[in-house]
């Protein structure tokens, strides 16, 4: 038989599923996938049972109910000072991830060049390349994952019509700088080019960072196109509500992309995302205080059992050095013996990168959108199997040393 698509069959299956299933498999506690572990506001939940019940379960129209593309227009204007068009500058998706891919697919011709900054999510390149676009890949670098400014002035060319960029950062937890983001607008306004900027965590930054859409830097509002998630906004990861806010031009070609992937998004989830935007700004500076907690709770337990943690600004995640365990394992074999041994599971950081083999090999990210008691039983469990290894380790030192003796 003829052979399927090349670009599909050379993608794997998603880390996230991989992991996922093998934590199911060994019963570990699942820090891999980012998905909280407690239920999302209740008054959003309960919109979406009522919005079921009074006869409104029909297609949508294509760009979003009234309801939700409003919603999201008064939340650009009252979160990042960014006015927009109900009617026109808006588009709801069927999860940040269509979102991503219809925004693409409304920009990119075969040979446009797309720059894309790794660490990155894992549906990017694939898209990328199945639109017959050319990726041109720059890099942050581990520790501090700083803007790689000459690399990225390098990726810039004639033939880049857009970049992508995701802020705050999943793994790194980065959240871009004013700095940083008016570099990358004087690059994009200089090369004509587009911004899709993936800006799911928009809500979830600690210690006083901001988050900063690059639309709102001067002359980007024209050129970039921002994408939200009910998912990460209400902790609802598994409703798949996303939202587009685009200038007039490119959300009609969003539009059009998305009348071809899905064509529309369950009404109920819509509404109820249109109440859980209009929450009081207590939920929304609520949801980042938990956050900061539950980072802060995970952090401190991974160094007190020997990790090197990372910086964590923002995002659902926080990442770790495993080197100072002393083990001689890269990042994806100590992510299968913690899950199978320790019975905790990661995400090995290689895999949010082109080619793994030229990745950082020594990163894992854990997801501590957990309740107290998941973090605390998951740290639990990593001080036992550490503290096995450690005297396994020194009762095989001692042996080694009695039998030379
Ligand atoms: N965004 C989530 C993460 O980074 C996973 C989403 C998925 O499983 N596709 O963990």
């Amino acid at each position: 038989m003829k052979p399927l698509n090349s670009l599909l069959a050379a993608t794997g299956t998603t880390i996230f599923t991989v992991m996922s299933a093998l934590a199911a498999e060994h019963g570990a506690i699942n820090l891999g996938q980012g998905f909280p572990d407690e239920e999302g506001p209740e008054a959003v939940v309960r919109a979406a049972a009522e919005a079921l019940l009074d006869g409104r379960n029909q297609y949508p129209p294509l760009t979003g109910v009234p309801e939700l593309r409003r919603a999201v227009a008064e939340a650009n204007r009252r979160f990042w000072g960014i006015a927009v068009d109900p009617d026109s500058e808006v588009v709801v998706t069927s999860g940040a991830t269509e979102a991503i891919t219809a925004s693409l697919m409304a920009l990119l011709d075969p040979g446009d060049e797309v720059v894309l900054i790794e660490p990155l999510y894992d549906t990017y390149l694939p898209v990328v390349r199945m639109l017959g676009a050319v990726p041109r890949l720059v890099r942050l670098e581990p520790p501090r994952w700083d803007l790689p400014r000459a690399d990225l002035a390098a990726a810039f060319g004639q033939r880049t019509k857009a970049l992508l960029l995701n802020t705050p950062h999943n793994p790194t937890a980065k959240v871009f700088t004013t700095a940083e983001l008016a570099f990358l607008a004087d690059l994009l306004a200089r090369h004509d080019a587009y911004a899709v900027c993936d800006e799911v965590y928009e809500h979830i930054t600690f210690d006083g960072w901001r988050h900063i859409p690059l639309m709102s830097l001067p002359g980007m509002r024209e050129r970039c196109v921002r994408i939200g998630s009910a998912g990460k906004t209400f902790s609802l990861t598994g409703w798949k509500v996303g939202y587009v806010t685009a200038p007039a031009p490119l959300a009609r070609s969003i539009a059009k992309a998305h009348q071809l992937l899905t064509f529309t998004t369950p009404p109920n989830l819509q509404r109820a995302v249109a109440v859980g935007l209009g929450l009081p700004d207590a939920y929304f500076a609520g949801l980042a205080e938990g956050l900061a907690a539950k980072r802060d709770r995970l952090a401190r337990g991974l160094a007190a059992i020997g990790f090197e943690v990372l910086e964590a600004r923002g995002s659902y995640f926080v990442t770790a050095d495993i080197r100072p365990l002393g083990m001689a394992r890269d990042d994806a074999a100590f992510c299968r013996w913690l899950t199978e041994t320790a019975k905790v599971t990661a995400i090995p950081v290689s895999a949010f990168y082109a080619d793994p083999a030229t990745a950082p090999r020594h990163l894992v990210r854990f997801a501590f959108c957990k309740r107290d008691a998941t973090i605390d039983e998951a740290l639990r469990r990593l001080a036992t199997a550490f503290a096995e290894r450690r005297s396994e380790a020194a009762s095989e030192a001692l042996t080694g040393r009695a039998a030379r003796a």
